[in-house]
């Protein structure tokens, strides 16, 4: 039987960054995960401007060690396709200068972003990495819980549990009663293809709105040596309410959209195609409890509009942390306390998050994306306001008024 005050169950990017955190504040952990890395995980591998802040806080050099990895490719911005085909492109940065700039996001696989912060967690004395310990139960005890993986060799006890161990995190479920709402919940699909013809010369991400598979988006993100992460992601109470079949739709829109069908045209399929589950932080939960907190997916905190949810897992890991120190200061473990991380992680995110749930609503209304898209397209001016709207949070909540929108039909 082990002890550790502090208990993080999962390496995924929360769980990592919880463990890195607490490291700069000379505090231990144990950073448990069934998995060895380097390990896949299903997911669109695009890290945004946040992903990059959050390395920042980790350690200012690391944004610097990620951009010299081969593994990784810089991005510049995205390119939004609406159901009409207008393409409406966003940089991240205004005026950007690939010759000079620092990048704003990059592509990469997960296998190896994950790795690296994993790589990072294992040079650090104060946390104790357990890779390929599959806990199977998580039980409520005298003073925290305590764990036990599937072979039962392993028990440990703890005082604060930090579970980061995903979308699909029993404990979030059975303990922590988060309960897998459709309307807040994306099935989403991956595969890697090789060949892609078309790519952007600053590989600016692609986010589809295909007229015939909406509400969903469908995305093309370059990634080093020539592949491309393709992917579809869609409510999980439309494939339900319409029986969609996502991998069958992927592959229809690959083979017959005139776009695709000629840009996919050399293309090699590589690997499998993967699906997973996107919790969607379009609603707020309690996520933490007496003696713990949840972190990531497993707190159900991504972004609704875009499927961004590294960030968020990282940003969270943080907050736990700062939080983990206070209930080690104080000795206070009980959920009264610990809530104080609900209202940290809250503070820092709700408001995109409600933000991007009403711009996800806007796919009911393809017109009115057609029309915004359309309008930037021809409109210098009005492409640079959406594009600071992405880094401008201000800004952003014109796009929730009214008027935003009967200036922009009738001017
Ligand atoms: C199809 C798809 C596309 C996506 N695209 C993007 C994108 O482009 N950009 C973006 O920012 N986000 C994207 N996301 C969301 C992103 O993948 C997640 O938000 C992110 O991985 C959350 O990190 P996490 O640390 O919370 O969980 P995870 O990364 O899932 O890590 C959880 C860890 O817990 C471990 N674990 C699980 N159960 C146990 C157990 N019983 N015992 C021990 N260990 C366990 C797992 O092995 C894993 O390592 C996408 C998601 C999907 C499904």
């Amino acid at each position: 039987m082990q002890h550790h005050d502090i208990c993080i169950l999962g390496a995924g990017p929360g769980g990592a960054s919880a463990a890195l955190h607490l490291a700069n504040k000379g505090i231990p952990s144990v950073l448990i995960d069934k998995a060895v890395f380097p390990r896949d995980k299903v997911c669109g591998d695009a890290l945004s401007g946040k992903v990059v802040s959050e390395l920042k806080r980790i350690c200012p050099d690391l944004p610097a060690v990620l951009s010299q990895q081969e593994s990784q490719l810089p991005s510049w911005g995205i390119h939004f396709v609406s159901p009409a085909g207008y393409k409406l492109s966003v940089p991240f940065k205004y005026n950007y200068n690939p010759e000079q700039d620092v990048p704003s996001g990059y592509i990469s696989k997960r296998v190896d972003f994950d790795n690296f912060l994993v790589e990072e967690a294992k040079k650090r004395p104060e946390i104790t990495l357990l890779e390929g310990i599959d806990v199977a139960s998580v039980e409520k005890a005298e003073g925290g819980y305590l764990l036990t993986d599937k072979s039962g060799s392993l028990q440990l006890t703890t005082r604060l549990l930090i579970a980061a161990n995903g979308a699909h995190s029993s404990f979030a479920r059975q303990q922590a009663g988060i309960k897998q709402e459709p309307e807040h919940y994306c099935a989403g699909l991956r595969a890697y293809y090789k060949g892609v013809q078309g790519l952007d010369k600053d590989n600016f991400i692609e986010l589809h709105f295909l007229k015939d598979f909406l509400p969903g988006y469908f995305w093309i993100f370059p990634l080093p040596g020539g592949y491309a992460n393709v992917g579809v992601g869609m409510l999980s109470e439309t494939v339900s309410q319409k029986k969609v079949n996502l991998k069958k739709e992927m592959l229809r829109i690959i083979a017959t959209h005139p776009e695709f069908q000629q840009r996919f045209a050399g293309a090699e399929l590589v690997g499998d195609i993967k699906g997973y589950g996107l919790p969607l932080g379009s609603r707020k939960r309690v996520i933490s409890g007496d003696n713990y907190m949840l972190v990531g997916d497993a707190a159900s905190l991504i972004d609704p509009f875009t499927g961004e949810g590294i960030s968020n897992a990282m940003i969270s890991g943080r907050w736990a942390a700062t939080q983990a120190e206070l209930c080690l200061q104080q000795q206070d473990f009980s959920a009264d306390f610990i809530q104080g991380y609900d209202k940290a992680v809250y503070n820092r995110l709700w408001k995109e998050l409600k933000l991007s749930r009403r711009m996800q609503r806007l796919l009911n209304y393809p017109w009115l994306f057609n029309q915004v898209a359309s309008k930037a397209s021809k409109n210098q001016a009005l492409a640079e306001t959406i594009s600071c709207m992405f880094t401008d949070l201000d800004l952003r909540e014109r796009l929730k008024q009214p008027s935003f929108y009967l200036r922009l039909l009738f001017n």
